[in-house]
């Protein structure tokens, strides 16, 4: 077969290599009837294999038609709703695990369609990457939360997450750095949250992007941290400031002693290289003391606070601050 073919050792005079190969089929009349369309159908058979790994092969199928279709449908109630302006950003605290005190929130996207209903931002924020308007989206966005951060205590900082596509522009820099100025948050208020995969898969760009964004005093944390496909080596060419723990080792942390050892690991490898360290998903009060106990500095989830609109971001901030004693005011300054 082809693919065996074309997998086979190559001689290079003193260097052998192999070459990888992956498949995409589309099969007539199905996938279209012209030849243009067959060939477009063909090409997203292509992109599936290359998103699943080397060497695979993908035949478009009924349910990739579907999905396609599904996607196109998401694609245009979402560019709607851009436009008109329906796409939210909610708020969710990051609290100092030592007294719950918040530090800062994170910003998620929401999205509530009149035909879709609610729809997930893990589903919308892909497509939007896929289809090519990231840009718009994720602009619209980082306005809203800033805007929204204004009103918070200034000592309180704004997470915002970066999509990989957003890694792969040499113009996201002066886009960020625009919109902050246009509404006016300090760029040192500001952390970025990207992942350990768009990190790696344009390594030169995502490189340049983080280097002249934390120039200009933005933070940068790694998101969902340990379920990357993230080389321990590879990390360590680029600077971040912060990582994030993912929700899957917090969620098992009571229960499952491999999850609290690997959380105490990556808890002392962050202290080792001056990181700061958030656990995402706490649930339990549980699951908190633990952390705590292993010298986990921040935390997030449910536990703490759901994530809200910036009304309700304001109520929570305010009883926050009216049940913290004095003392603990003055600290909460000291952070961020
Ligand atoms: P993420 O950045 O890792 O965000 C954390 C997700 O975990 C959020 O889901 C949050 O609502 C949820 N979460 C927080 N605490 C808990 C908890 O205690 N238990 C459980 N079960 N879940 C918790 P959400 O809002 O659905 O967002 C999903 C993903 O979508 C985010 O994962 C992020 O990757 C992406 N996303 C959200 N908003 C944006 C955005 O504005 N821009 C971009 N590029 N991506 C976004
Ligand atoms: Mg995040
Ligand atoms: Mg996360």
């Amino acid at each position: 077969m082809m693919k065996d073919v074309l997998s086979a050792p190559y001689d290079l005079g003193d260097r052998n290599v192999r070459l990888s190969a992956s498949f995409g089929f589309a099969v007539y009349p199905f996938a279209g009837e012209e030849f243009e369309e067959l060939l477009k159908s063909a090409e997203t058979a292509l992109y599936r294999s290359k998103r699943r790994g080397r060497g695979q092969i993908t035949v478009y199928s009924r349910e990739i038609a579907q999905e396609m279709k599904r996607a196109t449908q998401l694609e245009q109630a979402l560019r709607n709703a851009i436009i008109n302006d329906a796409v939210e950003t909610h708020f969710q605290p990051i609290v100092r695990l030592r007294d719950g005190m918040p530090v800062g929130f994170e910003a998620l996207a929401r999205w509530r369609d009149p035909d879709l209903g609610f729809v997930s931002p893990a589903a919308f924020v892909p497509v939007a990457e896929e289809r090519g308007f990231i840009d718009a989206l994720s602009e619209t966005l980082l306005r809203k939360a800033a805007e929204a951060a204004l009103s918070w205590p200034r000592e309180l900082f704004l997470s915002f997450n970066l999509s990989s596509a957003q890694l792969m522009d040499p113009g996201t820099t002066d886009t960020i750095l625009s919109n902050l100025a246009r509404v006016g948050l300090d760029p040192h208020r500001l952390e970025l949250e990207i992942t350990e995969t768009a990190v790696m898969t344009s390594a030169d760009t995502a490189q340049r992007i983080i280097t002249d964004l934390r120039g200009a005093g933005v933070r940068i944390s790694l998101d969902d941290f340990g379920t990357g496909q993230s080389s321990l080596g590879r990390l360590r060419d680029f600077t971040f400031d912060k990582v994030k723990i993912d929700r899957a080792f917090v969620s098992r942390i009571t229960s499952d002693r491999a999850s609290e050892h690997i959380i105490r690991a990556i808890i002392a490898m962050c202290q080792g290289l001056d990181l700061d360290v958030v656990a995402e998903g706490i649930e339990e009060r549980a699951e908190a003391e633990t952390l705590k106990m292993l010298g986990c500095g921040m935390g997030q989830g449910y536990y703490y606070g759901k994530p809200v609109d910036s009304a309700a971001t304001l109520r929570y901030l305010q009883e926050q601050y009216r049940e913290a004693p004095a003392i603990e005011r003055s600290r909460t300054s000291r952070v961020g």
